[in-house]
């Protein structure tokens, strides 16, 4: 992975860059920011940046013998943990035991976030952690003589996983050997122990602009519409951009348009089948449905104020998004889009949300008129 590879973040890609070319790089870095920014893509362009051994002053040449491992995640200076779902036996707990698999997972979309790992891995569970052990083999990793390359390197791919044996690493963060870096990434800083956030540079990774990810398209979609259809139903997550690009019918998030078409047609026995389907899915996925259906309504509310053209869309939604327009308020589109953000609070406490949310779907309906 070069950081030319990676779509948009400029300004982060030279900003690492620069920093490394000046021998400025912090010993411990945290790339913090939601799902599908290029989180962990950057921390693999930056791992090749460092040990290239012909790179320019902005990138890795993507050649050389130091790139090609790199590029197939074999470098032997540069560690990954991440969590591991345990199966049955206790070997199955350990990062080696699934390394061979991530390596194939990730070099196939390195833009993919830890929920389609688990998806991929999970056998009943559905989630995991980090390994106790992790933390000592990181430490004994580190201080290890480097092997070929310039700078030995640990990743941690869902830095949150780690829990408390994130302590464990506070002395090699504050003591780091020569010529190393930790990267810790996270999409979910506010559960990284203080302690260690506080020790390490952070790199903010915000949600991709649309301008990033169209031109991303560009050179993939030539169906103008499709790729209207794409860019909002990513909603500014690239890792769903590629995911959805790689099916023939973009489905929206779990079918939130399908809730929303049922909600105006004040249609309880599709309403109900909905919640169903919606609950079998694990929270963060049903978060992030809530949160594209969110910026789907601020868009109707754009379209209906006419304070700019819509964003992006496609005709299916776009139609949908006119008939909004024209039947609905302003206060009932945003007491819409308040209802939803009541869900994605209450998702987050557990609370027991099939009522909850069947509560919400009727105070929707009664703001709405009836959609044909
Ligand atoms: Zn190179």
């Amino acid at each position: 992975m070069r950081f030319g590879s990676i779509p948009g973040r400029q300004h982060i890609k030279q900003h690492l860059s620069l920093l490394a070319a000046k021998d400025r790089l912090a010993h411990a870095l945290i790339f913090t920011g939601p799902n599908g920014t290029a989180k962990l893509a950057t921390a693999f362009a930056l791992a090749a940046y460092l040990n290239c051994t012909n790179r320019s002053d902005h990138d890795s040449c993507g050649t050389c013998n130091q790139c090609l491992k790199q590029e197939k995640l074999i470098h032997p200076d540069v560690h990954f943990s991440f969590p591991v779902i345990r199966k049955d036996k206790p070997e199955t707990g350990t990062v080696d035991y699934h390394l061979a698999n991530w390596r194939s997972f990730i070099i196939e979309n390195p833009y993919a976030d830890i929920f389609d790992w688990f998806e991929k891995t999970k056998e009943g569970k559905k989630t995991g952690n980090i390994p106790s052990s992790e933390a000592q083999k990181i430490i004994r990793n580190l201080s290890l003589k480097r092997f070929e390359g310039n700078y030995k390197i640990s990743i941690i791919w869902g830095a949150e996983y780690l829990g408390k044996d994130g302590n464990r690493l506070l002395k090699l963060i504050e003591e780091p050997p020569e010529n190393t870096l930790l990267i810790l990434i996270t999409s979910q800083k506010e559960q990284i122990l203080n302690t260690i956030l506080s020790r390490c540079q952070e790199i903010r990774f915000p949600i991709y602009n649309n301008e990033e990810l169209a031109t991303y398209l560009q050179n993939h979609i030539q169906d103008q519409d499709r790729s209207n259809s794409l860019l909002l139903q990513a909603n500014g997550n690239l890792n769903l951009l590629i995911k959805n690009m790689e099916q023939e019918n973009i489905s929206d998030q779990l079918n939130v348009f399908t809730w929303l078409a049922s909600m105006l047609r004040k249609d309880v026995i599709a309403i109900n089948q909905w919640i169903e389907s919606f609950f079998v899915e694990n929270r963060e996925t049903q978060k992030n449905a809530m949160h594209f259906l969110i910026h789907y309504l601020r868009e109707c509310f754009v379209l209906k104020n006419k304070q700019a053209h819509p964003v992006s869309m496609g005709a299916k939604e776009l139609k949908m998004a006119q008939y909004i327009a024209k039947n609905l308020s302003n206060e009932e589109i945003m007491g819409i889009v308040h209802e939803l953000e009541d869900i994605i609070y209450n998702i987050d406490r557990n609370a027991h949300a099939k009522v909850l949310l069947m509560d919400s779907s009727i105070r929707i309906m009664d703001r709405a008129f009836v959609y044909h």
